[in-house]
């Protein structure tokens, strides 16, 4: 309950913020009512399905990130998502969050959950924590890092425990739809809402393959599961309307749920990159951008075009383009996410049987040439922690 008080209050805090952005809407003006920060590529993981870590971008300074987060909550900044790579490795990851709380944020994080226990007082100043749990240990340390399954389990009960309310995130990748329902499982024993998103392009070119080894009737499948699994009670995320758009029609299931260009990107949201470039949203990095280093962040945001790249299924991103296409039941789907356990349902059907989604090919459970190079990297990695 105590969760649900803290959102509420963030809410209440909220209500100045929003009028203003209700007023640029109905003016047409640009508003940075949603910012990613992206502080970092650094990760303690090397995921099969993400080369990230391998960017390596120059870094922002504390200072510099406190001074853009001052510059855009004066514009009107509500709501903060922190990402990385891996945001925990920042060694000043907590003075920032004190920053946005002192600014009146709703602050999220991404996390693969494996640094989670060690920086529990920065964890605890959050509104939402968003852990990646891609399945069964086979799967998801496979996918992921060999022993990460368990460690973001444990992470996620203790966050529980806390009260904090929390979400996991599944990547959907051909071996992994198959373990849809084990996820929802877990999260029904925790407590705590599922997403899932198709598998994006290793570089994050959203010009590139969305669903990588899954076929237009598998997503279909997957969608279509999901919207059943919702309506018996489970704890799906996903609104109905993403899910739907993702099924398509006629089992052509869908890649691309807007194209950059009828995207809310670059006017309502926006990512920065870790060495302050102003995007429109982490996919396109690679559009003309300006610095907020160079020109200032809101002036960077300012000059920002509509980008131009194909689109994608990105789960938060395309949430927000429904909401703010005001999409009722899109809405009220993220105002249960945002309460977290006002929602959770109280009575619930049994487990289900493992689904089964004959498109995926069938794979063996053992670690892979890359995954078995990744393996030294976690121990390593943490104990350079910056
Ligand atoms: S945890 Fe995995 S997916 Fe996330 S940034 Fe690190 S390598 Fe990429
Ligand atoms: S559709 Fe929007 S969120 Fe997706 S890649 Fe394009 S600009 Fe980014």
């Amino acid at each position: 309950m105590s969760g649900v008080l803290a959102s509420i209050g963030s809410l209440r805090r909220q209500a100045l913020p929003a009028a203003r952005f209700a007023w640029a809407r109905a003016t047409g003006k640009k508003h940075p009512l949603m910012v990613t920060l992206s502080v970092t590529d650094r990760c303690n993981f090397r995921c099969e399905y993400c080369n990230l870590p391998d960017m390596d971008r120059d870094e922002m300074t504390t200072a510099e990130w406190i001074g853009a987060i001052d510059e855009l909550a004066d514009a009107g900044m509500m709501r903060v998502s922190l990402m990385g790579g891996e945001p925990l490795v920042r060694k000043d990851i907590g003075v920032l969050i004190d920053h946005l709380r002192k600014r009146g944020m709703n602050i999220a994080m991404n996390t693969n959950g494996w640094l989670v226990p060690r920086k529990m007082d920065e964890m605890m100043k959050l509104d939402l924590i968003c852990v990646t749990l891609d399945g069964p240990p086979e799967v998801h340390d496979k996918q992921r890092h060999k022993g990460s399954q368990v460690r973001a389990l444990s992470a996620i009960e203790l966050l529980r425990s806390r009260g904090k309310n929390v979400v996991t995130m599944t990547v959907l990748t051909a071996e992994g739809i198959k373990t849809v329902d084990y996820v929802l499982e877990r999260a029904r024993e925790l407590g705590v809402r599922s997403f899932f998103q198709l598998v994006h392009d290793a570089e994050g070119d959203p010009d590139k393959e969305i669903g990588a080894g899954i076929s237009e009737a598998g997503i279909t499948a997957v969608a279509e599961h999901l919207l059943k699994r919702k309506d018996e009670g489970w704890p799906v995320g996903p609104s109905r309307t993403y899910l739907r758009a993702l099924a398509g029609k006629n089992g052509q299931g869908v890649r691309r749920l807007h194209s950059c260009d009828d995207c809310y990107a670059s006017r309502y949201f926006m990512a920065i990159t870790p060495q302050g470039d102003v995007v429109a949203c982490p996919l396109t990095f690679r559009e003309k951008s300006f610095n907020g280093r160079e020109v200032g962040f809101l002036q960077a945001f300012e000059k920002l075009g509509q980008p131009q790249a194909s689109g994608c299924a990105c789960y938060p991103l395309q949430e927000m383009n429904y909401i703010l296409g005001g999409a009722s039941e899109v809405i009220f789907n993220a105002l249960g996410t945002a309460l977290g356990d006002l929602v959770t349902p109280a009575a619930l059907p049994p487990a289900p049987p493992d689904s089964a989604f004959d498109e995926a090919p069938e794979t063996g459970h053992g670690f892979t040439e890359k995954s078995q190079r990744r393996l030294p990297l976690v121990d390593s990695r943490v104990s350079e922690i910056r």
